[in-house]
């Protein structure tokens, strides 16, 4: 019996309140268009399979083909969109804080690394940080639709580097897109990620 049907969450905002840094016509085609269609895919793979009782991250951890692909990017997007507020915290605080400082030297250097790592994953995919088991972090590229769930890792913060995912409003140039990401990152939400101390 089918249990799970996946429907895509309504956005915390509205679709022009993360512009200029990701304008509205990008929200609705990143979101509206390529979201959707990874979340439809979705539930049209695991329909009459043992994966239509399973939880998005089990399926993910237990995939792959084109259901990994589904599943993870469904998942992916939503982590992804959801780290959005247009006046969110600009900067991580508590454990997360401590830890980025105690790692990276400090959060400026955090920033450049992350933003490196995304600039320099060739072609398609994401730039991950994530936390270990003991709470040690890890930037991670991953291509296509890969996730660090697939590690063991505790997923904190992604950019998509995707050419939808940025083309429309920056075409060729990556690393400005990601920089201006930084903009509307709500760091309290990447804090509750990270449950460590
Ligand atoms: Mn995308």
């Amino acid at each position: 019996m089918k249990t799970l049907i996946y429907t895509q969450p309504k956005l915390p905002y509205a679709p022009d309140a993360l512009a200029p840094a990701i304008s509205q016509e990008t929200i609705d085609f990143h979101y509206g268009k390529h979201e959707k269609a990874y979340i439809d895919n979705l539930n049209k793979l695991i329909e009459g399979t043992p994966f239509e009782d399973m939880e998005l991250e089990e399926i993910i951890r237990s995939s792959d083909g084109a259901l990994f692909n589904n599943a993870s990017q469904a998942w992916n997007h939503i982590f992804y969109f959801f780290t959005f507020s247009p006046e969110g915290a600009s900067e991580p605080n508590g454990a997360l804080r401590k830890a980025i400082d105690n790692q990276f030297g400090s959060f400026d250097n955090f920033k450049k690394d992350f933003v490196e790592a995304g600039v320099k994953l060739f072609g398609s995919g994401w730039v991950w940080l994530s936390a270990d088991r003991d709470g040690k972090l890890v930037i991670t590229q991953k291509s296509n639709a890969g996730n660090p769930l697939t590690d063991g890792l505790t997923p904190l913060l992604t950019f998509d580097v995707w050419e939808h995912a940025y083309y429309l409003d920056y075409q060729n140039r990556r690393s400005e897109a990601l920089e201006k990401l930084w903009g509307i990152i709500d760091w309290d939400v990447v804090g509750s990620r990270y449950i460590f101390d």
